[in-house]
């Protein structure tokens, strides 16, 4: 399924290789940058870096043998695209000198400034960048790891093997069928991923099993993103077919019964898709990253440096986001361009700009032509010492649309692009 194309894969390998063998690349660089995930944030930092400053080499470790976007993995669950078409190679990355190393980070140790790779290379680094996203809060649903281990449960809230492994799910369900997905209490990744999801499976539904349900069970008081406008949709374009329950934060699994467990009662389907409560990512917490309520890793906006960590800087869903920044990809992307550009100019002995702006769009696909999208400003507010929404910037869409459905999947394309290419 996720098969790792001949080509690339001797990219990979030859990177690892050379890793190991603890080689340096040809001629002294300036610096070395070693930034943990080639997602969103972290690839698009990855290749910033190397074209603004060709002096500074960098180092990208990445687990995974592809790319596989979240943004647009509803589609695949409401069968109107399928993985290949939101599956991307980081080859791409070569032609900037971006060194891509196939491996994971195990640890950081920011006093010798090196990184422990699960292969056991070290890779030493003057600026670390950690794009690592969330790993999910687990305790917080006891029965939930055996029962997703069974196949019995899934959140496919990281797009790969449980997209697929969900989309099958559904395809196997009667018609008649309830599908539940419940969606953690804000912050997530995200924050309209749930409610785009249900619309793309109620659109299969409708076409396939037209007697079934879904039933969205959220923790949130209520919808968290574009709410009129996908409330609207589910009116009138799944009637009968979606439910939504606000406050009904799901607290266990029993995947023996197939029911989610509510703080005050219980839902039963047939198929069980919760997403759990997340944190930055397991390499965030193993660097000191972590600042907040156990959770999230705190930055100063106009480097995305660490406020725990010197010399690491941290992107994406991991941060703990300024208030009203979505944790998305397209944040992420800019995080990475805020970064690559604060790093560029501390590697090179000046200051960086103290004046960053950043932006997002996030397109959700309601059917499968028709998109709504929200979109904001956030700039450094020197005042508040953080970044806050530009007065006056951005808004939603004033209706779900077919031109909008071109516009979102363009964005996809070209971030995709931005990143990789
Ligand atoms: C269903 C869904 C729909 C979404 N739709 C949208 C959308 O329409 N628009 C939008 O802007 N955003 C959307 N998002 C959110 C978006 O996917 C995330 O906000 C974005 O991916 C965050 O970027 P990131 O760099 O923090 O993490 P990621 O892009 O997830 O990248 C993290 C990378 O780090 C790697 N990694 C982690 N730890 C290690 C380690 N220790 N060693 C090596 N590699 C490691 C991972 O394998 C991964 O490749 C969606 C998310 C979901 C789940």
């Amino acid at each position: 399924m996720t098969q790792l194309k001949r080509r690339d894969f001797l990219k990979l390998a030859g990177a690892a290789a050379l890793s190991a063998a603890g080689c340096a690349s040809t001629g002294t660089p300036k610096a070395r940058v070693v930034v943990i995930g080639a997602g969103f944030g972290g690839a698009t930092a990855a290749k910033y870096l190397r074209m603004w400053d060709p002096a500074i080499e960098v180092t990208l470790v990445e687990r995974n043998r592809e790319f596989i976007s979240c943004p647009t993995s509803n589609l695949v669950l409401g069968g109107s695209k399928t993985i290949d078409d939101i599956r991307r190679s980081y080859g791409g990355l070569e032609k900037y000198g971006v060194r891509l190393i196939g491996d994971e980070a195990t640890d950081v140790d920011s006093g010798k400034r090196t990184v422990k790779l699960a292969s056991g290379g070290t890779l030493a680094y003057d600026r670390l960048v950690v794009s690592p996203s969330v790993d999910f809060l687990f305790n917080e649903l006891p029965n939930y790891q055996a029962a997703e281990k069974a196949g019995r449960v899934l959140h496919a809230w990281k797009a790969g093997e449980q997209t697929l492994l969900l989309r099958r799910q559904l395809e196997a369900m009667k018609d008649g069928g309830v599908y539940v997905l419940s969606v953690p209490l804000a912050p997530y990744r995200c924050p309209p991923g749930p409610y785009e999801r249900a619309c793309q499976v109620a659109s299969y539904f409708k076409k396939a099993k037209p007697r079934s349900k879904v039933l969205l069970v959220d923790a949130n008081p209520d919808v968290t993103s574009k709410g009129p406008l996908f409330k609207k949709a589910w009116a009138e374009l799944y009637p009968g077919i979606i439910e939504y329950r606000g406050n009904s934060k799901a607290v266990d699994i029993d995947d023996k019964t197939m029911t989610v467990k509510l703080e005050l009662d219980d839902v039963k389907g047939d198929v069980l898709n919760v997403v759990p409560p997340h944190r930055a990512g397991d390499i965030a917490l193993k660097a000191g990253l972590i600042t907040t309520n156990n959770r999230w890793c705190n930055v100063d906006w106009r480097t995305l440096e660490s406020i725990a960590v010197p010399g690491v800087h941290v992107l994406g869903d991991a941060t703990l986001s300024a208030l009203a920044m979505p944790k998305s990809g397209h944040m992420a992307n800019q995080h990475g361009k805020v970064a690559a550009a604060a790093i560029v100019a501390l590697l090179n002995g000046q200051t960086p700009n103290p004046n960053p702006v950043l932006t997002n769009t996030c397109y959700s696909f309601v059917s499968d032509t028709e998109v709504i999208h929200v979109a904001s400003v956030h700039q450094w507010n020197e005042k508040e010492k953080t970044v806050t929404i530009v007065p006056g910037s951005g808004g939603v869409s004033a209706a779900r649309s077919v031109q909008e459905g071109v516009y979102g999947w363009s964005w996809a394309q070209n971030i995709w692009a931005d990143m990789l290419s």
